[in-house]
């Protein structure tokens, strides 16, 4: 292990342009349940059940309900050391750099990184159904009418979430396929490497010989294009990697 570590900082302190990517599992010490996993993410509904564009059709008081609930819980969240380590990686790399994250969370954004890609939005972002804006406006959870209406049209509103089934921003997702093909080291961390479009990202970094590094409590997905794999929570190794790189 301690090789492994040695090894990949220096092979991040020699690369030229780095892109992350990160899933739900950089996340988990801050206290954010993934959804796979034995800690599921609410009792009584399963999330595939409520992440649909359907299930807001059908019920959207009930899934604005489930959302406003994971809010609180992610707002009372910290980012945790590897989400810091990723910022001071973006201070060393500058315009070099690109987070493509899967996380809603926010907790990047928080720790400090500024060029972050959210696949699969943000939930602290609203968007309106009618007039299509996105925005950020703590204030629309406290509304008591369920969907809130959009403070710009009066329209009804949703989380800017990626829905199961739901096409992903093109925009978003071309910027990820790019910082993807274009880097000479990509760096994955704390993901299943299961959920598509994202799960490509490696693929497509190893396909340009990118060199692939994965960093996760066990092989997922994602471990076949790595060049080298550490069994390791994030939070514990990244930190440490990055004191090497800055050594
Ligand atoms: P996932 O739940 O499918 O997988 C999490 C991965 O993290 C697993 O491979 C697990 O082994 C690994 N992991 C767990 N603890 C870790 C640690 N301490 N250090 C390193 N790795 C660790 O997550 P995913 O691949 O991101 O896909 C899930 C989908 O669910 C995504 O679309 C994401 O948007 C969404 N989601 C987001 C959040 C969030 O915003 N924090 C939370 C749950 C789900």
């Amino acid at each position: 292990m301690e090789e492994k570590i040695k090894s990949v900082a220096e092979r991040i302190k020699k690369s030229n342009k780095l892109t992350v990517l990160t899933g739900a599992g950089i996340s988990k010490a801050s206290g954010i349940p993934t959804f796979r996993g034995k800690d599921g993410l609410w009792n009584k509904y399963s999330p595939s059940e409520l992440a649909t564009y359907q299930a807001f059709s059908k019920n959207p008081k009930l899934v604005w309900s489930w959302y406003n609930y994971r809010r609180k819980i992610i707002k009372s969240a910290k980012p945790n050391a590897a989400h810091y380590a990723i910022y001071e990686l973006e201070k060393i790399f500058k315009d070099n750099f690109t987070l493509i994250t899967q996380n809603i969370d926010s907790l990047h954004r928080r720790a400090g990184n500024k060029n972050i890609l959210e696949l699969h939005g943000n939930i602290f972002q609203t968007k309106c159904l009618i007039c299509d804006k996105v925005y950020f406006d703590d204030k629309i959870y406290e509304e008591e009418e369920l969907p809130p209406r959009c403070r710009f049209c009066g329209g009804k509103t949703r989380p800017n979430v990626v829905w199961f089934g739901e096409n992903l921003d093109r925009n978003i997702l071309d910027a990820a396929m790019a910082a993807s093909a274009q880097c000479d080291l990509f760096l994955c961390v704390g993901t299943s490497g299961v959920v598509q479009p994202a799960a490509s990202l490696p693929k497509i970094a190893a396909d340009i010989r990118a060199y692939v590094v994965e960093i996760n409590v066990e092989y997922s997905g994602v471990s076949i294009y790595a060049d080298e794999v550490i069994i390791a929570k994030a939070e514990e190794v990244l930190p440490r990697i990055v004191d090497l790189v800055k050594d």
